[in-house]
């Protein structure tokens, strides 16, 4: 993708870059204009077909509009956790990095994966089959995974160190014994609505940021859902924690969601790039 500044206006230009090539601007790319509010900024964007035009640059600093702007914490369960049935690396440092991000907003919604046993998205569920095969469902592929998120464990309830402080609404997904469920908006159908869309709506809710488990499924889908929703969206990196299956191409599936991300415009940052 070649992003081609034409003009541009921020008070903060270091550390900037487009969020749409994720180049880092240089001083000469930028005009600044102290007219604008520190952090957020717009630019032109050339050669971008999915935009096509205008862009937000963020600057040194993003400022959180704490009456739109809603944290989402994905599926921080101890069962995706060390020690947990599925879990991801390191998954638990999330926990602390999403309790200090909460302080930034005034709204959260979080998820939960909840699965009946049996559940069709279980290897086990499918004799010969062995975890993180991929099948052919009804729906699509499905990658298979070890049992996790049994409905009513310990380790299917949220963290208990997370702060529910904010948390307004709780999305369970992954409940229908046939279809698995990774965004949390649609079913893995991408048509079976969850419902949340419905909420954040009527609530007034116009970006969404991501934080939690695990960055390359259901945080990934859950963000390119989101933008295809109409929201903006930002993935904050370091509050979230991925699997990287190998595909055997030298390449990941967090190396692939990463791209699918970028490609639809969903911003990835680190959290101290975010201010209240
Ligand atoms: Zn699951």
């Amino acid at each position: 993708m070649n992003c081609r500044i034409l003009g541009v206006a921020f008070a903060e230009p270091i550390g900037a870059r487009c969020w749409q090539c994720t180049k880092t601007l240089s001083r000469r790319a930028v005009r600044a204009d102290l007219s604008r509010k520190a952090g957020e900024v717009k630019l032109h964007l050339l050669g971008d077909p999915y935009y096509g035009g205008r862009g937000t640059l963020w600057g040194a600093k993003a400022v959180i509009d704490r009456a739109t702007d809603i944290l989402g914490l994905v599926d921080v369960q101890p069962t995706f956790m060390p020690g947990g049935e599925l879990a991801v690396a390191d998954g638990d440092a999330v926990v602390p990095a999403i309790n200090r991000l909460l302080r930034l907003f005034d709204h959260a919604f979080a998820t939960q994966d909840w699965h009946p046993a049996g559940h069709s998205s279980f290897a086990s569920a499918h004799p010969g089959r062995k975890p993180y095969d991929t099948i052919e469902m009804s729906y699509g592929r499905q990658v298979l995974w070890p049992d996790h998120a049994l409905q009513g464990s310990d380790n299917a309830a949220l963290h208990p160190a997370l702060d529910m402080t904010k948390v307004e609404v709780i999305v369970r997904k992954g409940f229908d014994p046939a279809i698995d469920s990774y965004s949390t908006f649609f079913e893995n159908d991408h048509r079976t609505a969850t419902g949340l869309d419905g909420w954040l709506r009527q609530r007034g809710f116009r970006r969404v940021f991501l934080a939690g488990l695990a960055t390359d499924f259901c945080v990934a889908w859950s963000a390119e859902d989101a933008v295809r929703l109409g929201y903006e969206v930002t993935v904050i990196e370091d509050a979230c924690r991925g699997i990287g299956i190998d595909l055997g191409n030298g390449r990941t599936t967090l190396d692939e969601a990463r791209d699918r991300l970028s490609g639809l415009g969903v911003r990835m940052v680190k959290s101290e790039t975010l201010t209240a």
